[in-house]
């Protein structure tokens, strides 16, 4: 299906999917309530790549509401992000990276989504003028990239696209341009369009490249429509990496993780991280996977993998820094800050003792 059509047959309200999942009318109800607060949005293409007879099927986990997103267990803003936002729409937590908030809309709302408390919802949170975004970065001269995010602005028109970046590849001390995107695996159509592809090879220059940072998250995600869209993005000279949410459920086991990172590398796009999910409220108690059991799990997917595959760090985006999350040995767990919001703790190691129930840095004790 094109693209535009895709977008008008959107699918927006549980009573769409009622019947696929044989819900009774206080079920359907239920799910109702939950989409009164973080609205539901489906591309016909995910959608499609739900099996409809398997109640475990992850693409259905991620996309579709459940009644274990009425758990309140958790909060809003878990990396910070209000703290190191300097305009509506802009934050500059890292010394050398800009992170740019350009759209509340998605292809699908992810159900596992960080930043569920935006998504598809009134907000002020967003860019407003984009001009003057790119003035505070054309400031900071120690801003050596850029992350545009959301939402997801590849869904953004390419006329807006192109706005921002005219005005990002014009900053000299930018060395690369990154889109935080999940359309290549939620509605690779996007990419069927000779415009977007153009503006890609347009902006994407030799000493100045464009990257598309998508979150394929499980192997099923990995289809003909998608490879094709990866490999028209690649094409166009911008480079592909991926971050993968760790999900109870969907992706918590070894050889889903591994099979998943063999067939990243292979149709071309480099394996990135693995993140802790969040504790977001009303994803916390659905989707988080304790951080020990998380180090087993990527530790085996990492034993099953060539080096390739296994570039990735398993790290959490904690308030004070990208946090990597290093092993556990004689009842101690090992972490490294990867980046840190106070640049004295880059690279610093610290341990904590085992606790099996954690599930974010702050649950772990600091107590001997
Ligand atoms: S596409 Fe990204 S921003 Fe949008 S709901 Fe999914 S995870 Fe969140």
């Amino acid at each position: 299906m094109p693209e535009h059509k895709e977008l008008e047959n959107i699918i927006g309200s549980v009573e769409q999917v009622a019947h696929k999942l044989g819900l009774s009318p206080d079920e359907t109800e239920q799910l109702k309530q939950v989409t009164q607060i973080h609205p539901m949005r489906i591309s016909p293409y995910y959608l499609s790549l739900i099996n409809w007879n398997d109640p475990d099927d992850p693409i259905r986990k991620m996309a579709v509401p459940s009644r274990e997103e009425l758990n309140l267990d958790g909060f809003y803003d878990t990396s910070g992000e209000a703290e190191n936002t300097k305009m509506p729409g802009l934050q500059h937590k890292y010394a050398e990276t800009a992170l740019i908030l350009s759209t509340n809309r998605c292809a699908v709302y992810c159900r596992h989504c960080f930043r569920k408390r935006l998504v598809g919802l009134p907000t002020e949170e967003i860019v407003k003028r984009f001009e003057d975004a790119a003035e505070y970065i054309e400031n900071h001269t120690e801003i050596n990239n850029v992350l545009v995010s959301g939402g997801d602005p590849l869904v953004l028109s390419n006329e807006v696209i192109e706005t921002f970046l005219e005005l990002l590849t014009k900053i000299n001390h930018l060395s690369f341009i990154r889109f935080g995107s999940r359309t290549p695996v939620t509605l690779p159509s996007r990419f069927s369009d000779p415009e977007l592809l153009a503006l890609f090879k347009k902006y994407s220059q030799m000493d100045k490249r464009l990257y598309v940072v998508t979150q394929f998250n499980h192997p099923k995600e990995i289809t003909p429509q998608s490879i094709s869209a990866v490999s028209k993005i690649l094409n166009a000279g911008v480079l592909m990496s991926n971050q993968t949410v760790l999900l109870k459920g969907v992706n918590d086991n070894p050889e889903t993780l591994a099979t998943l990172m063999d067939k990243l590398v292979s149709i071309g796009v480099a394996p990135y991280y693995v993140f802790q999910c969040r504790p977001v409220k009303r994803v916390k108690s659905h989707f988080q996977v304790p951080i020990c059991e998380g180090v087993r799990i990527v530790e085996k997917a990492k034993a099953n993998c060539n080096g390739h595959s296994k570039r990735f760090k398993y790290a959490m985006s904690h308030r004070t820094g990208k946090v990597e999350i290093l092993g556990i040995m004689n009842g101690e767990i090992y972490f490294k800050y990867h980046e840190a919001k106070d640049r004295e703790n880059l690279g610093l190691m610290f341990k904590r003792r085992v606790d099996e129930k954690a599930g974010w840095l702050d649950d772990f004790s600091t107590e001997g």
